[in-house]
């Protein structure tokens, strides 16, 4: 008997479980361009190009490959939910059976399951990954924390990453404290790969064009790889111009500088035409052939072996409600300049404005300058975990979401940070220099022109101190703020209610 296996964007894999179970001679692949999926929030155009691009070129190579494959454009004549074209095949071909590997994100996973009523439905584990949900679900039995740091060495030691035996190489698990360098001298940094834009991409932009004329970004400027040869070419790009310098300079930032030593390989891994253990592996044979440093490598391999798998299984474990949490019932709305960009804080600039460039910024610019800028001026949680799942190129809820809500915003109440993330201009000025080109000063809290994130940190910890006094990581900063006069502390709340009362004009 016949079966449809249905290919989701982000399921973009040759290896994806659904194609082991389906076969290639009776069964037909479903793929589709739906609006539900597209416009759940407003993407940026990068994203929405990357991923129907990609998913027409790897639907041409399955047919290539003698898959029968009913594909369903955008502008096709489309019920534009994934559900309603299953059912629509289906009927079409009399097909009753079904597989699909199960979606990344709880609300379409939700969604489909309603299809058990009407079909016989084999849904599928998603084998991509490091570990299985059920690997992490064992793991957090019982545990009252759950931290990174040991998820992360079992998986090295369940996978043999960095490993000799049972001992981790160079004898520590971790390189963090070496990975701070500031940089000085912006011609250290090669230029970004750009892709030249193939057949199936233009008539994407022209559609893209069409469609989402008003979202964020521009589509010209486009310059990701949309097949799986072309994101091994980034790979293999980042691993020997930039993996060496990976560790030192991770955290820093630069005016002007979108990507730094950063891989931009978070799109690539997220929709599938990248294996995260073939990036580890292959960052692991740069270290034993003496290309790369042990920091550089350590510190890559845990951002993937570690974070990514640790942020999928807390978005599991604690879907559904994880995405509706605001621990610090924050509820101011988001300035209007996360999208324009138009803000004369220096720092934010620089991040929004790759972000609406690119539809990319790094790790620590989304968290430490529009991540902490958001959580010092209390932004209501949901408002800001939409933005972040609009707009960036790698957005997708199970790993977005964690990321946002509880490392950004401590909005899960501190299940993935173990204290809030936040800073004054001191931190910003110490890993970039951002704050030579800003109009504000960031040696000052109480001048007209000072710093917001100087008054905003003491702001914040004035505002929840019942919630963090306790908190033996915040002690140090309770104990500073405890030094300030009252007088202190009253005009910098005042200060703080005028910048947040005032942040749009
Ligand atoms: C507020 C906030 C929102 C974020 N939203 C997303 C998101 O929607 N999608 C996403 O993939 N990452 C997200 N991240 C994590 C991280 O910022 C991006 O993965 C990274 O910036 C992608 O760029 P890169 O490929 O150059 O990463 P690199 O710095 O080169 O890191 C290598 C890879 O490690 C993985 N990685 C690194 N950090 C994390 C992390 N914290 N969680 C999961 N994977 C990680 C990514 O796959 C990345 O490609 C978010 C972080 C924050 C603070
Ligand atoms: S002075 Fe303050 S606002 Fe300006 S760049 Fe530095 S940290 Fe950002």
């Amino acid at each position: 008997m016949s079966k449809i296996g249905l290919i989701l964007g982000d399921q973009l894999s040759e290896n994806i479980a659904t194609l082991q179970y389906i076969n290639k001679k009776d069964d037909i692949i479903l793929m589709a361009e739906v609006k539900a999926e597209a416009t759940y929030v407003r993407h940026h155009k990068h994203k929405i190009i990357l991923i129907f691009s990609a998913m027409r070129n790897f639907a041409d190579k399955l047919q290539k490959k003698g898959y029968k494959i009913k594909y369903v454009k955008y502008d096709d004549n489309n019920s534009h939910t994934i559900r309603e074209e299953i059912e629509k095949l289906s009927n079409e071909k009399n097909i009753n059976q079904l597989v699909i590997t199960k979606p990344g994100e709880y609300r379409l996973l939700k969604d489909l399951e309603k299809l058990h009523k009407k079909y016989d439905v084999n849904f599928l584990d998603d084998n991509r990954f490091f570990a299985s949900l059920n690997t992490f679900n064992s793991w957090a039995k019982g545990r009252k924390e759950l931290t990174l740091e040991y998820y992360y060495r079992k998986l090295r030691l369940d996978n043999q990453i960095l490993m000799q035996g049972n001992k981790p190489i160079g004898g520590k698990w971790n390189y963090d404290k070496e990975n701070r360098k500031t940089i000085k001298d912006s011609n250290i940094i090669n230029k970004p790969l750009k892709f030249e834009h193939d057949k199936i991409t233009k008539e994407v932009i022209r559609l893209v064009e069409k469609e989402f004329k008003g979202n964020m970004g521009k589509s010209d400027n486009f310059n990701y790889g949309v097949t799986k040869e072309q994101a091994e070419i980034a790979l293999r790009y980042f691993l020997d111009n930039n993996l060496k310098n990976y560790g030192q300079y991770q955290d820093a930032m630069m005016n002007d500088q979108s990507f730094l030593f950063h891989s931009i390989i978070s799109c690539y891994l997220n929709i599938g035409l990248l294996c995260p253990k073939y990036c580890c592996n292959m960052a692991q044979k740069y270290y034993d052939e003496n290309k790369a440093p042990l920091n550089s490598v350590e510190g890559f391999i845990r951002q993937i072996l570690g974070w990514r798998e640790f942020i999928r299984g807390i978005y599991w474990h604690y879907m559904p409600g994880y995405c509706e949490k605001n621990f610090l019932n924050h509820k101011n709305d988001l300035p209007e300049f996360y999208w324009t960009g138009k803000t004369e804080l220096n720092c934010l600039k620089n991040a929004l404005n790759s972000t609406i460039n690119y539809a990319y910024s790094h790790h620590i610019q989304r968290l430490m300058i529009t991540g902490n800028f958001a959580l010092l001026t209390q932004i209501d949680v949901m408002q800001i975990h939409q933005w972040y799942l609009a707009v960036y190129i790698d957005a997708f809820e199970w790993v977005e979401s964690p990321n946002t809500i509880g490392m950004s915003q401590y909005g899960d109440g501190g299940i993935v940070a173990t204290k809030p993330y936040i800073s004054g201009g001191a931190y910003i000025n110490r890993m970039s220099d951002y704050c030579k080109k800003c109009y504000y000063d960031v040696k000052t809290t109480d001048k007209n022109n000072s710093c917001p994130f100087n008054y905003l940190y003491w702001n914040f910890l004035i505002l929840h101190q019942d919630k963090f006094r306790k908190n033996h990581r915040m002690a140090i900063a309770y104990s500073n703020l405890d030094k300030m006069t009252e007088k202190k502390q009253k005009d910098i709340i005042e200060k703080s209610k005028y910048f947040i009362n005032n942040v749009n004009n």
